[in-house]
């Protein structure tokens, strides 16, 4: 019996999520981000696909390609038990395991073929752009929804009480790019999952953040349970 397989990269994601700070921790908490899965040139042609539209859901297999190499351990701490009490890192969904592999269900929003290159159109994901992907399968709700399961610590959604405000120039810009329509409520509920890691959530006293959404860099402030986003910057100006 092998002990080892190698895998075929069958596609690559694009995502508004440049980095992982910031990105939900499970898919289907933020519909608003959208996102592309281009076919790699082996699997770029309709016969792979025909059927897929068909299906509102699909699982997708994935590498955490940003982390594979950064080692693992049998034990970690869920960030939503605060980062301090430890599980077996197989009671979890961490991201770093002995095979750095994740899986994910994500709305299907279309199919389409632009250029001779084949895309699905995703939506609701908790991927970072440039995530390799393994494989498709298609969700199964009456195998694969089950509503008396339980799951420990992550029995329900994350909840938080956190609230988001924008500034004048933010919540403007926001209004006047035409680019990403669903820029200003994708911005509000990442915020809204606060992802600030455990430790900052237990400090008073003003934090300031940043992350990259898109090509657009979006700077914060956090006071007591208030996310204020006090400005959003496209990086060609950062970079000019
Ligand atoms: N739903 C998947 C699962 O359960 O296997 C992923 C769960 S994992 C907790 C989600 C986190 O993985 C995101 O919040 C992000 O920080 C991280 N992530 C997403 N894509 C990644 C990638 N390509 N490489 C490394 N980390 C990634």
């Amino acid at each position: 019996m092998p002990q080892q397989f190698a895998l075929n990269v069958i596609g690559t994601i694009r995502s508004p999520y440049k980095q992982k700070f910031a990105i939900p921790r499970q898919p289907g908490l933020v519909p608003e981000a959208k996102a592309q899965l281009i076919f790699s040139e082996a699997y770029n042609s309709e016969p792979f696909i025909r059927g897929i539209e068909e299906f509102s859901h699909l699982w997708l297999v994935f590498v955490f390609h940003e982390t594979a190499d950064k080692g693992w351990s049998p034990m970690v701490r869920p960030p939503r038990l605060g980062g301090n009490t430890r599980k077996g890192v197989f009671a979890t969904r961490a991201t770093f395991r002995p095979n750095p592999i994740g899986l994910s269900v994500v709305q299907l929003e279309g199919v389409r073929c632009i250029n001779k290159q084949w895309q699905l159109d995703l939506a609701g994901i908790d991927l970072l752009d440039g995530t390799p992907i393994l494989d498709i399968k298609p969700y199964l709700p009456y195998s694969d929804a089950i509503p008396n399961a339980s799951a420990s610590f992550a029995d329900s959604a994350p909840e938080t009480a956190m609230t988001v405000s924008f500034s004048t120039e933010a919540e403007q810009f926001c209004q006047n790019q035409r680019q990403w329509p669903e820029l200003k409520t994708l911005i509000e509920k990442v915020l809204k999952q606060d992802p600030r890691p455990p430790y900052k959530k237990k400090q008073t006293g003003e934090q300031s953040y940043g992350m990259t959404l898109y090509t657009l860099n979006i700077q914060w402030k956090v006071t007591g349970e208030h996310h204020y986003v006090y400005a959003i910057t496209p990086l060609a100006e950062l970079a000019g």
